[in-house]
């Protein structure tokens, strides 16, 4: 056995594999694209790892973030009205 393969080996024995590997799975999983067993592999790791649950935390947050943001966006119903009768308005 390679000494590389030894050190992932025991990286992952003892949940230390390549967090990076993680992080995608992480947003998949936010994003509802993970299968069942992703999610049970990505959850293991989590109870192992601080840091990915710190990312995976803000990345939960940062969604929420966004989604609020969209909302908050939407047009004022009197804005699109304002807007129409602008273009009604124009002459060509
Ligand atoms: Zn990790």
């Amino acid at each position: 056995m390679g000494v590389k393969k030894l050190i992932n080996n025991v990286r992952f024995k003892t949940g230390m594999a390549n967090c990076a590997e993680y992080m995608d799975l992480i947003h998949d999983v936010i994003d509802d694209q993970a299968t069942p067993d992703q999610e049970v592999y990505l959850r293991r790791h989590l109870k192992m790892c601080l840091k990915c649950v710190d990312h995976l935390n803000l990345e939960q947050e940062l969604k929420m973030a966004i989604k609020q943001k969209i909302v908050d966006r939407a047009v004022p119903s009197d804005l699109a009205e304002s807007i129409r009768t602008k273009i009604e308005n124009t002459t060509l």
